[in-house]
């Protein structure tokens, strides 16, 4: 079986790897060399971690590895391809480009899929040549560690495409959990609205991010709060979520003022460094200066 993974960012290589730690063969694709290489170095980091863990032996690591190939090329990267997800910003227009053209370079009946954390899957589905092959696979971050995957439904989704899909992350030893496309789905809607309202009380001066996320963690047991989650997402990605949650489910998914002017300054969180936290090495050190 050969996995194609199309946008090599945050979701993208944590897909390659899970695929390939699955016995898959793996193509990963980017637009962006230097993109290619971090994440292949991500990759060995992370399987690295899984044999301090005990999770993986040294061999098997060795062969995810080379059960992985990385390419600018999607011609090379869909060739042959099972199945082929894409991962690329949560844009729309770019998310139906880049299916289109996977769908016309890849053999007749390769299922394609999206990992949209908040798109209509439906709406995707309509950009291709055979709708009926097209599911919502969205993984959730970071894709090694975390155990679910909600298998997205559009409305022309068939049967055999749904089965495929399920029996995919059921080969990954995730738990897949099936929903209607629905605004958000089932996670996405909830988590954003977490997030949504933990940011609107930092505005407001309720307390600080660290209080916030304390509360959550240890009054709710949440393994991470709403605002160190949101750097972990990324605060780019949970604008432009927030954004479509707004146009489709009302005002209460307004983006607060507070994630916009972080996001045009280039504070997106972990990923850049800082966002609501600071962090180095993968690690928050402390709660960004202004809101200390
Ligand atoms: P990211 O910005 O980290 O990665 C996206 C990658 O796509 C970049 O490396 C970019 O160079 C590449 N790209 C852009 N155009 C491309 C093209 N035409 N062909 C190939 N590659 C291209 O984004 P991400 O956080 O990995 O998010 C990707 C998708 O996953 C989004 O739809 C997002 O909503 C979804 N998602 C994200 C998270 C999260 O926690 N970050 C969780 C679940 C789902």
């Amino acid at each position: 079986m050969k996995l194609c993974v199309i946008g090599a960012g945050t979701m993208g290589h944590g897909i390659a790897q899970v695929g390939a730690t699955a016995g898959y063969d793996v193509s990963l694709r980017d637009v962006d060399e230097g993109v290619l290489t971090d994440a292949m170095d991500s990759i060995e980091e992370n399987l690295g971690g899984a044999i301090a863990r005990d999770k993986l032996s040294e061999s098997e690591a060795a062969d995810a590895m080379d059960h992985i190939e990385s390419t600018t090329n999607l011609g090379e990267a869909v060739e042959g391809a099972d199945l082929v997800i894409e991962a690329v910003p949560e844009n729309e227009d770019l998310k139906k480009d880049v299916l289109s053209e996977a769908e016309e370079l890849a053999a007749e009946g390769t299922v394609l899929a999206t990992n949209t954390s908040s798109l209509p899957v439906t709406s995707i589905a309509s950009a291709l040549g055979d709708p009926s092959k097209l599911v919502g696979l969205h993984f959730f971050n970071p894709v090694h560690i975390m155990a679910l995957v909600e298998v997205v439904l559009a409305e022309q989704t068939s049967e055999e495409t749904a089965t495929f899909a399920a029996e995919f992350v059921e080969a990954l030893d995730k738990t897949a959990v099936v929903v209607e496309d629905a605004p958000g789905f089932a996670t996405s809607r909830l988590g954003a609205a977490q997030g949504v309202e933990a940011i609107r009380m930092v505005e407001e001066g309720v307390a600080a991010p660290g209080a916030i996320d304390d509360g959550m963690e240890l009054g709710y047991r949440h393994p991470m709060g709403p605002l160190k989650l949101t750097d972990v997402v990324g605060l780019d990605v949970r604008l432009d979520i927030l954004e479509h949650l707004r146009e489709e489910l009302g005002e209460r998914f307004r983006p607060p003022a507070i994630l916009r002017r972080k996001v045009r300054a280039g504070k997106l969180g972990k990923k850049s460094g800082e966002g609501f936290y600071v962090w180095e090495d993968g690690e928050a050190l402390a709660v960004a200066e202004e809101f200390r």
